[in-house]
């Protein structure tokens, strides 16, 4: 399989040489040039596998210059019970006769970007030996929170590499703090600079765009990468879980071969659900697409009218993962609905203007496998609560937002095809939002973290995930905080150079 870039046809180079580079030079996102397609006859003999299997089935179609060997090696190194507490990884999780929770938060930072983040490094790791690359890769990462846990745990202690998390002073939650300050590895930094989450955006930014400096690394034997959303290593791991959310409906006589799905999913950055656009394109019967979003229901719009439009007021809610305007997987989306002169067009006026409008032939491709709505906090808190009270089942703040899309979308088409909602993260790592929806403001008020994760154990009926209970008894290994203009000085301190 070869790989080109959503604003340039003339691009081709390998899966690992796309995997190495995270993003195209001229600025466009890499994109296999194929879709495979399974027949339904393998897509049904899924059900028999574990989720390793399947994951290698999946991957082995897009990452063809890597061998069967290590492709099972990262499969094996990424998804186990030790990672994983589960066997199967991915669970589904029985609601009622027509809906279906994906728990796909069993991963060490108990939130679905585990699924990627687990994988990538090794992934990444081979793609730099297979590229001829020698220097030892250094991976930086702003966070507003839960991107710089997941990664910390993916990257700790693999060979090769060093990740340095920078995450804001003023904007993440202590849980988040306490996750990554007292993160273990004998390859790992975290700072936090003095600002908000832009400063330290920015910082970073600035170190991947001097080149003076990325010569002083290189001479060091340093090469600067990235472990963000939009890198292609992140996303074919997502696809695989839709394959074995089918298979295990299939498995457990949910459904039969063939039979037609929905799925819904917590939307921000747009990877998660184009992953099962893909999965979709692959041959998985999956027939509408449900694009769940919060207050910043930019995509919304963008599905109902074809205008995206990022100048409007930005919301900060209680599933603060789906806060973005600007949700850049969707290029590649845009690319599979046309060509890539349409999709540089409309990302020049986004930069420009902030906005672009696709024609009504894309719109009319895109509303006949999608559906889009949104919901604000209390319509989600709303759902969380009614999901717990009638089925004992305690969602967290983001598949809450799905779950209460998921109803819109019944009440207004009348369909009750069988729906598989995306859980995205462990309804502990949200615990204050998840029992202010439960039990009311007053229930948290004056509480801790730690307070919160017993209250939550209780109401739920449900054991905290040991990861979080935990950072309780770690010691932060790193008090760091550094001032905006000191990010490069810090990079040389964790590198020691
Ligand atoms: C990142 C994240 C999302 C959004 O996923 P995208 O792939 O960015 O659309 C939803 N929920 C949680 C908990 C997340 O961490």
């Amino acid at each position: 399989m070869r790989y080109t870039s959503t604003r340039n046809n003339s691009v081709d180079i390998s899966s690992a040489q796309a995997i190495k580079q995270g993003l195209s030079e001229e600025g466009g996102l890499l994109v296999p040039v194929d879709i495979p397609h399974f027949s339904q006859e393998e897509i049904a003999s899924f059900a028999s596998m574990s989720y390793q299997e399947r994951a290698y089935r999946v991957l082995s179609q897009f990452l063809t210059d890597y061998t069967e060997e290590e492709l099972k090696d990262c499969v094996a190194k990424a998804y186990n019970k030790e990672k994983f507490g589960t066997e199967v990884i991915a669970p589904v999780y029985k609601y009622d006769s027509s809906v279906y929770f994906l728990e796909l938060w069993h991963g060490p930072t108990c939130a679905f970007k585990d699924v990627a983040l687990q994988i990538l490094p090794h992934l990444l790791t081979k793609a730099m030996k297979k590229t001829g690359e020698t220097r030892e890769v250094v991976i930086l990462v702003a966070t507003s929170g839960d991107t710089g846990k997941a990664a910390l745990e993916g990257f700790k202690d693999v060979n090769g590499t060093r990740i340095i998390v920078f995450y804001p002073k003023r904007g993440v939650s202590e849980i988040q703090k306490l996750q990554m300050i007292t993160q273990d590895g004998n390859n790992v930094g975290v700072a936090a600079v003095e600002g908000n989450f832009d400063d330290a955006q920015n910082g970073v930014k600035a170190i991947f765009t001097n080149r003076d400096y990325q010569e002083f690394l290189s001479n060091n034997n340093f090469v600067l990468s990235s472990a963000n959303s939009i890198n292609w290593g992140r996303l074919v791991p997502q696809i695989v879980y839709y394959f074995s959310a089918y298979a295990e409906l299939l498995k457990n006589g949910e459904i039969k071969p063939g039979e037609n799905i929905h799925v819904c999913v917590p939307t921000g950055n747009f990877g998660n659900i184009l992953a099962a656009f893909y999965a979709k394109e692959m041959g998985v019967p999956i027939s509408k697409l449900i694009c769940a979003s919060n207050k910043n229901n930019v995509l919304t719009d963008f599905i109902r009218t074809g205008v995206y439009d990022k100048n409007r007021q930005f919301y900060t809610t209680t599933s603060p993962s789906m806060d973005i305007l600007i949700s850049s997987n969707l290029e590649r989306f845009l690319y599979l609905l046309s060509d890539t002169r349409t999709v540089k067009s409309c990302m020049d006026q986004l930069k420009a203007e902030g906005k672009y409008q696709i024609d009504e032939r894309m719109l009319s491709k895109m509303k006949e496998m999608m559906w889009g709505g949104f919901c604000d906090d209390a319509a989600a808190f709303a759902s969380l609560k009614e999901v717990s009270e009638k089925g004992s089942y305690v969602m967290d703040t983001h598949t809450a937002v799905a779950k209460c899309v998921y109803d819109q979308y019944v009440k207004e088409t009348g369909d009750k095809t069988k729906t598989v909602i995306a859980s995205t993260a462990s309804p502990f790592k949200f615990s204050q939002s998840v029992l202010m929806a439960l039990d009311g403001i007053e229930s948290v008020a004056g509480k801790n973290e730690f307070a919160l994760l017993q209250m939550l154990e209780e109401r739920s009926g449900v054991r905290a995930p040991k990861a979080l209970t935990e950072l309780t008894n770690k010691r932060a290994a790193f008090n760091i905080t550094c001032k905006k203009d000191e990010m490069e000085q810090m990079v040389n301190e964790f590198l020691n150079i």
